[in-house]
């Protein structure tokens, strides 16, 4: 079956490039394509057409069968010798980057680390000292797990490589399994006398204690990062992230939603008619508000740049809102229900009489 397609043309490159120009190609135009990251809807085919022709293009022996009769099979479709998932690893990575796989220890686990602070401290922001059990790096043996005076040796199971490889004939072609190797653990090295301390591993836990620097503005939930402060790995591996999640503490009156503080202040049905002064909690102290006469409820009164601290803009804080109910009194002295009747009857509101038991027994008290 003879193919149509010109792998060299799909790479963009000249018929005549060299290896590493088309491995340069192939890379670029793989991680353009890659449907991952890619939202057309035909990156999928055009991946795989990416893929098929350097199948063919990084293989001498295919290349020169495709040069010369057009198809880099004697009868057999290209695609089919799809060389494994370490090709499109390279790809992404880089030759070096996948060394990471190969070879070299694996990087160590990152860390959560939980954070309780208050209302206030999320807001004005806050410096903590937090103690957490981490593996660091062994002193005895400087994180390579062999006894001082010894050296690890390559693995003889992968040659160092780190991995494995199996290949399979099926009824698509050739196929190329990848595994970690499985003596050394990808490491590509192995310890033949372990360093005492550590076992071999490179690591040992201890209790770490760091400061960590809360921002103003950081908000429930936040997750604060803190690159190679995670575990380190085995044998000298690369240490992971610790992430500080944070957990803010509600505050007894004030609500937040984001940058925006709420307070709910309820006031009397005299203050909202005639006006009056009321303090509001805010994260400076307490601040006098004025309510003016004939106030409704649900009236909001904006106190500018008295909410929280925008996390990325500088400078930029958001508002305490103060939300105005009016409470309705429940219960009624005497004189409260003698001035309420006069005033009802001054504004002509027909009200009821209070026939209560209780009632009548309030107005005998007085
Ligand atoms: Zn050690
Ligand atoms: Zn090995």
């Amino acid at each position: 079956m003879a193919t149509k397609i010109d792998y060299y043309a799909v790479l963009n490159v000249e018929r005549g490039a060299a290896d590493g120009e088309i491995k340069k190609a192939y890379r670029r135009l793989a991680q353009q394509w890659h449907p991952d990251v890619n939202d057309d809807p035909a990156a999928s085919a055009r991946f795989t057409e990416i893929n098929e022709a350097y199948q063919v293009l990084s293989d001498p022996e295919r290349r020169q069968r495709y040069d010369l009769f057009g198809t880099a099979e004697p009868g057999g479709d290209p695609a089919a010798g799809f060389g494994g998932f370490a090709d499109i690893f390279d790809a992404f990575f880089g030759g070096n980057a996948a060394g990471s796989r190969r070879g070299r220890p694996a990087g160590g686990s990152d860390l959560r680390y939980d954070l309780r602070i208050s209302f206030e401290d999320a807001i004005l922001g806050v410096e903590k000292e937090i103690d957490f059990p981490v593996y660091g790096r062994c002193e005895t043996c400087s994180g390579s797990g062999a006894k001082p005076g010894t050296s690890p040796v390559t693995c003889p199971q992968c040659n160092g490589r780190g991995e494995v490889r199996a290949v399979r004939q099926t009824m698509l072609g050739q196929m190329v399994n990848v595994a970690t190797c499985p003596q050394c653990r990808g490491d590509g090295t192995i310890v033949e006398t372990p360093c005492e301390t550590c076992k071999g591993e490179g690591r040992v836990e201890r209790t770490r204690t760091l400061r960590v620097s809360i921002p103003p503005g950081i908000d429930e939930g936040h997750q604060i990062r803190l690159s190679n402060e995670g575990e380190v790995g085995r044998r000298g591996g690369p240490a992971g992230s610790l992430y500080v999640a944070v957990h803010v503490a509600t505050h007894p009156t004030l609500k937040r939603e984001g940058t925006e503080l709420i307070y709910e202040a309820t006031i009397g049905l005299a203050q909202a008619a005639l006006g009056t002064r009321i303090e509001v909690p805010t994260i400076g102290g307490e601040e006098e508000v004025e309510i003016k006469p004939g106030t409704q409820p649900g009236t909001e009164i904006r106190l500018r740049g008295k909410g929280v601290p925008h996390l990325r803009r500088s400078g930029v804080r958001g508002d305490l809102h103060v939300i105005i109910d009016i409470g309705v009194p429940t219960h009624l002295s005497k004189a409260q229900r003698e001035a309420l009747h006069a005033y009802a009857a001054a504004t002509d509101e027909p009200v009821s009489e209070d026939t209560s038991i209780l009632g009548k027994v309030r107005d005998k008290l007085g």
